[in-house]
């Protein structure tokens, strides 16, 4: 008899930790929910590569007015073309 007791006692130990162990794991999902998903990364713009790149550096265009006399481009900051015989000031 005390063999079945003993089994009888271990049987309901089992029994008692399955319950608990359900009922904590139960609460845990409840309260944690489900694992999140892993983070994608974010879809990145492909990255201009190659020549393209090369010629798209950014250049300093400055504003160029012709001289009406001469014809030579001058910057507009510039009041006079350069040439000795400019008429300009
Ligand atoms: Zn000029």
């Amino acid at each position: 008899m005390g063999l079945l007791l003993k089994l009888a006692l271990f049987g309901v130990a089992i029994y008692a930790v399955w319950k608990t162990f359900s009922r904590w794991k139960g609460l845990y999902d409840r309260f944690v929910g489900p694992p999140p998903e892993a983070p994608r990364p974010p879809p990145t713009a492909p990255e201009p590569s190659g020549p393209q790149q090369a010629g798209a550096r950014p250049r300093i265009i400055e504003e160029t007015v012709p001289c009406k006399v001469c014809g030579a481009y001058l910057s507009s900051g510039a009041t006079q073309c350069g040439r000795p015989d400019c008429p300009l000031p």
